[in-house]
C-alpha cells in the first residue's frame, strides 16, 4: 500500500509540533534603485513597464560601472527596522554573494552578510479571535532584487519544459528589504493563520511608514515559509523545507498547513524530510520540491569592496524613531474600540482591506456604522464588478457628504443610493447631485398630504383599521404615498400625518 501523502491535521498537531520561520522580501518604493540613479519601477506610480525599460548600466553590470548607496534606501531601512522593534547597528556592510543565474546580470547580489542594518526586534501579531503573539525579529538586512525570467513554448511558464527564456531587468538593483525572524514556537493548531497574520501586520507596518507599496499580488511583498516539525518532547528542531514566493495570504496559511501535514506523514512512515526548497501550487494546493539547499550554501560571501560601511549618525536615527507613525496594532486596537464594533465586524473590514478608508470617512465626519456600511456595501460590490481597489472609486469625504445628507434628513437610505451613483458619475458633490436630480425628500406639508389623502381614497379602510388599533396598516398607505412620489416622501413625517387623519 502506497503511503499516505497528508496526515490528518489534528492527529500531525498532536504528534508534532510545528515550528516556523517566516522570511518577507519589501520591495521598497524609493525613488531609484539601490545602487544607481535607475526610476524605480516598484514605486507606486509606475504602472505595469514594458520589459527592459528601467534599466541602466549599473543595473546591467555593465565594465566598468560601481554602486553607490541610496540614501533614501537607507533611511527606509532604517525606519522599518525600527517599527520592527529592532536594534540599529553602528556600523553594517555590504557583501556579495556569488551565484550565476540569467537574472543575476553581476553573477552575484549586493546584500547584507553577518551585520545587517538592524537585529533583535519583535513584532506583535492578533489573531482573529484577539490572542496576541510576539513574533521575534532575527534580522532585517538591505539587498538588491534580482531581474525576472519567463519560460516560454511549454512547460506552462516553468523552465522545465520551456523552450527558451525572457529576461526582464527592470527589476534587478529595486531596493529590497528581507526581513526574517527567528524560529517561532506555540503557534500550535493556529501556526498557519499565525505565518498569515505575521505577513499582514508586516504590509500594515510597510504601508503605514509608506516605504513600500506592499501589493502581494504584484510581488513587492514576498514571502518564503520555512516549515519544521518536532516530536513532543524533542528539544532539537526538525528539518525545515522552505516555501518560496507565496504570494496571497491565503496561500501562506495554505501552505504551512500542507507541509504541516505532508512532513508529518513522512515522519510518521519512518522517513526523514528532505532539507530543500518547495514551490507552491495555487491551482492544486499541493507544495512541490525545488532545489536541496544545506545551511552552509556555498555562495563565497565577502565583503563588497566597492561600498563604504554604513555608519548611521545617531541624532538621525533617533529622529526617525521619534517620527514613526502608530504602530498597526495598536491603531487597530484602538479604532475598534472608539468604533465599537465586535471582532468579525471589524475584522471584515481589516481583510477587505477597507480600514484607511473607514478610519478616513470617519474623521471627515461619518459615524462608524455609516461609514462601514458604505464602504462594505455597495462600494465594494461595484469595486468588484470592475476589479478595482474599492478606494478608487470615491473618496472619504463624498462618503461623509452622503451620510451627512442622510442624517440632516434631505434624503433617505434609498434615495442616498441614487446620490451615490451620481457622484460616482461624476456629477459633483453629493449636495450637487442631490440639486441636480431632484432627489431631496419631501417634507414639504402641502405635497405630502395631498398624497396622503389620495393614497387614503384608494384605500378607505385604512383608517378605520388603524382607529381599531392595527396601527401598522399605515405602512399600506405609506408605501402608496412613496411609489407615488419615487420614493421622496419623508416616511416619518406620511406617517404622522396619516396617524392625524385617523385621529381626526
Ligand atoms: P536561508 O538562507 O535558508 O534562507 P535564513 O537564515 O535567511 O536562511 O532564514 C531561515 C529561516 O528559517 C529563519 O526565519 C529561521 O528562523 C527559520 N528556521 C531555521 N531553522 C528552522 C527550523 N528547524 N524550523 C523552522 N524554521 C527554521
Ligand atoms: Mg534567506
Amino acid at each position: 500500500m502506497a503511503k499516505p501523502e497528508l496526515m490528518d491535521y489534528e492527529a500531525a498537531l498532536a504528534k508534532y509540533e510545528p515550528v516556523i520561520g517566516l522570511e518577507v522580501h519589501v520591495e521598497l518604493s524609493t525613488r531609484t534603485k539601490m545602487f544607481s540613479p535607475t526610476p524605480n519601477p516598484a514605486r507606486g506610480e509606475q504602472g505595469e513597464a514594458e520589459p527592459n525599460t528601467f534599466i541602466g548600466p549599473v543595473d546591467l553590470g555593465l565594465p566598468g560601472t560601481l554602486p553607490v548607496v541610496n540614501a533614501e534606501a537607507v533611511e527606509y531601512s532604517i525606519r522599518l527596522g525600527l517599527a520592527l522593534g529592532c536594534e540599529i547597528a553602528e556600523e553594517s556592510g555590504f557583501a556579495r554573494k556569488n551565484y550565476f543565474y540569467p537574472d543575476n546580470p553581476k553573477n552575484y547580489q549586493i546584500s547584507q552578510y553577518d551585520d545587517p542594518i538592524a537585529f533583535d526586534g519583535s513584532v506583535e501579531v492578533e489573531l482573529g479571535d484577539g490572542t496576541v503573539f510576539h513574533v521575534p525579529i532575527e534580522r532585517a538586512h538591505m539587498e538588491e532584487d534580482a531581474g525576472k525570467l519567463t519560460h516560454v513554448g511549454g512547460g506552462a511558464g516553468r523552465i522545465q519544459g520551456a523552450e527558451s527564456s525572457l529576461v526582464d531587468y527592470n527589476r534587478a538593483g529595486v531596493p529590497l528589504v528581507e526581513i526574517v525572524t527567528k524560529p517561532i514556537f506555540g503557534g500550535e493548531e493556529r501556526t498557519p493563520e499565525l505565518a498569515a497574520a505575521y505577513v499582514s501586520v508586516i504590509r500594515d507596518i510597510v504601508r503605514a511608514l509608506g516605504v513600500s507599496e506592499a501589493r502581494m499580488e504584484r510581488g513587492n511583498l514576498r514571502c518564503d515559509a520555512n516549515v519544521s516539525l518536532r516530536p513532543r518532547g524533542q528539544e532539537a528542531l526538525g528539518i525545515r523545507t522552505e516555501t518560496k514566493n507565496v504570494n496571497s495570504f491565503r496561500s501562506i496559511e495554505r501552505a504551512v498547513r500542507y507541509e504541516i501535514q505532508r512532513q508529518a506523514a513522512i515522519l510518521e512512515a519512518g522517513g526523514t524530510v528532505t532539507q530543500e526548497t518547495r514551490h507552491w501550487h495555487e491551482d492544486t494546493g499541493r507544495t512541490s520540491p525545488g532545489r536541496v539547499k544545506s545551511d552552509a550554501d556555498d555562495y563565497r560571501y565577502f565583503p563588497e569592496p566597492d561600498l563604504m560601511p554604513l555608519r548611521p549618525d545617531r541624532a538621525f536615527v533617533d529622529e526617525l524613531r521619534a517620527a514613526l507613525p502608530e504602530q498597526p496594532v495598536l491603531r487597530r486596537r484602538r479604532l475598534k474600540e472608539a468604533w465599537g464594533f465586535g471582532d468579525q465586524e471589524f475584522q471584515d473590514i481589516v481583510n477587505a482591506g477597507l480600514l484607511d478608508a473607514v478610519d478616513a470617512t470617519v474623521a471627515a465626519g461619518a459615524t462608524a456604522a455609516g461609514a462601514k456600511k458604505w464602504w462594505m456595501g455597495p462600494l465594494s460590490r461595484l469595486a468588484n464588478e470592475q476589479q478595482v481597489e474599492p478606494a478608487s472609486l470615491a473618496t472619504p469625504e463624498q462618503i461623509a457628504g452622503i451620510e451627512q445628507l442622510i442624517s440632516d434628513g434631505v434624503v433617505n437610505d434609498k434615495l442616498a443610493r441614487q446620490v451615490l451613483d451620481g457622484v460616482l458619475a461624476g456629477e459633483g458633490t453629493p449636495a450637487e447631485v442631490v440639486e441636480a436630480r431632484g432627489l431631496a425628500v419631501v417634507s414639504d406639508d402641502g405635497a405630502l398630504i395631498e398624497a396622503v389623502d389620495a393614497a387614503l381614497a384608494a384605500q378607505p379602510d385604512v383608517l378605520e383599521k388603524i382607529r381599531d388599533g392595527k396601527v401598522q396598516a399605515a405602512g399600506a398607505i405609506i408605501g402608496a404615498v412613496m411609489k407615488a412620489m419615487q420614493g421622496k416622501a419623508d416616511a416619518a413625517r406620511v406617517r404622522e400625518l396619516i396617524l392625524e387623519r385617523a385621529a381626526q
